[in-house]
């Protein structure tokens, strides 16, 4: 069986290998001149940057598998205890957020109405939407301060997005499940790594934060080199896939040529909006439904510094409530979460703007962005000197957001799969936007590509 996948991110890269792992002959495409897709490390004058997200979680054990499968090459680098500190921007000041029982009850961050509210959680009733917003089950189950300082901070930071508009069995379902499966976050996880424990199921994660020493490219470098440089094109334009006699006929042009590849099998795996471009026979209603979806803009700022005297950084980052009305969606501090990202006594700050509610500020001019950001970073970290390195990333299609309209998508991306015979629909249309969903769903679909297309 031979299989062609369209787009060499985290997504397709993991697809393809697993794919390869299985006995499939691969066919990797992709319309950059390199691999990686939104994960891209930089290295400057004794800065190691990210030009996308800065970090993953060990959430599942198929990333775990992953990384046993780039191992010896690449390891995890897992974060430095004191980045589990996160902190709230109030005001000008960080405030840290709770991160166990006394300090939840002794923040500020929180109504003291709200606090005795969270200790009935347990007992309140199961919501009864199933196409309720995060943010009306977060404001029903613990009330609206948590709302304000805690989750819609969050969701800025995960989906540069608006918990008003995010769906919460799309966009959150584990936090979803819990609820709906055992009435309650709090008391829900407890039973919940009760029932995995009893069913025999082994949790080799534990949310730990990573990268690995050359950068989250480290990790996208190893999983090309096992799909293996002979399988994986870069460079093509016009990628179009076209279904003939009960096979694909993938064509492309590179280097001024066009060519052909044909396969069995097609599996996508790029952003949403170059789906239909791509694969030009795709049900008129799912089309529409694609071109409905949103994705959240963000632009990425970042600053180092050969000597920081601001405050100290001895935590994960920050993020802004949009209540505080600012133009940062939040900071992260990657020189304190990885210890060796900029010069010593230097720092290294990733500046994320925009999203959703802040689309404007991707126009702005790099000049107004850096002035933009040296205030902020005077304001709050107490910085006064300007940085030494700075760039600016503007993602214009960064985050897909997954409101009312993804359950019926959903079902249009299942039918177009059952009749259309070996097209694969994969990708962060579905499935999760984190670089842990990415990999858990590609071996999904390598699985069920493997299943549902026997080797001869
Ligand atoms: C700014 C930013 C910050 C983020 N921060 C985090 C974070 O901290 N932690 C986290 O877990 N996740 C984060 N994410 C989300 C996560 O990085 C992404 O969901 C994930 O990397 C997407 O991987 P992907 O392979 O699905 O898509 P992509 O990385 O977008 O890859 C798709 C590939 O398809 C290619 N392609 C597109 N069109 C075509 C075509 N016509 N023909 C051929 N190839 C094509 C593209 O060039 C690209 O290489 C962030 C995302 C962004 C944008």
């Amino acid at each position: 069986m031979k299989a062609t996948v369209i787009g060499a991110g985290i997504t397709g890269l993991t697809l393809a290998h697993r794919l390869g792992q299985l006995g499939h002959e691969v066919c990797l495409i992709e319309k950059q001149d390199r691999v990686g897709g939104v994960i891209r490390t930089m290295y400057e004058d004794g800065f190691r940057f990210e030009t996308g997200p800065n970090t993953g979680v060990m959430n599942n054990n198929r990333l775990v598998e992953l990384f046993d499968d780039v191992a010896p090459q690449c390891r995890p680098l897992l974060a430095r205890p004191e980045a589990k500190r996160r902190l709230i921007l109030q005001g000008n000041s960080w405030k840290p957020l709770p991160s166990g029982p006394i300090s939840a009850i002794s923040t500020d961050l929180f109504s003291f109405a709200d606090k005795l509210r969270l200790l009935g959680e347990p007992w309140r009733r199961p919501g009864t939407d199933p196409d309720e917003t995060l943010s009306r089950l977060v404001v029903r189950r613990m009330g609206r301060t948590f709302l304000t300082n805690a989750v819609d901070p969050f969701v800025s930071g995960v989906y540069a997005g608006d918990p008003d508009k995010l769906v919460t069995r799309y966009a959150l379902p584990k936090l979803y499940n819990l609820e709906q499966r055992y009435g309650s976050f709090i008391g829900g996880s407890i039973r919940k790594a009760r029932a995995d424990k009893a069913a025999g199921i082994v949790r080799r994660f534990g949310k730990e934060v990573f990268s690995t020493p050359d950068g989250l490219q480290g990790l996208v470098d190893a999983v090309a080199a096992l799909v293996g440089h002979d399988n994986i094109i870069c460079g093509c334009a016009d990628v179009s896939v076209r279904r003939t006699g009960g096979r694909f006929e993938t064509t492309f042009v590179r280097q001024g040529r066009q060519q052909t590849v044909t396969s069995d099998v097609v599996a996508v795996a790029t952003n949403a909006p170059q789906i239909p471009d791509i694969v030009s026979d795709l049900p008129a209603e799912l089309v529409e439904s694609i071109a409905q979806m949103k994705y959240a803009p963000v632009m990425l700022a970042v600053a180092g510094y050969r000597r920081w005297t601001g405050k100290p950084l001895a935590a994960f980052g920050g993020l802004v409530p949009s209540a505080q009305r600012r133009n940062v969606l939040g900071i992260l501090f990657p020189s304190a979460i990885f210890g060796d990202r900029a010069p010593v006594d230097g720092a290294l700050l990733s500046v994320f703007m925009g999203g959703v509610r802040r689309p404007d500020l991707l126009d702005k001019s790099d000049e107004d962005v850096r002035n933009l950001i040296i205030d902020e970073v005077y304001a709050t970290l107490h910085e006064r000197a300007e940085p030494d390195l700075f760039r600016i990333y503007r993602h214009r299609q960064a985050i897909p957001q997954y409101d009312i309209s993804c359950g019926r998508r959903m079902e249009l991306i299942e039918r177009a799969e059952r009749d259309i015979k070996g097209l694969y629909i994969a990708g962060n249309i579905h499935n999760g936007i984190g670089i842990g969903d990415r990999v858990c769903q590609a071996y999904d679909y390598a699985e069920r590509i493997d299943r549902e297309n026997p080797k001869p």
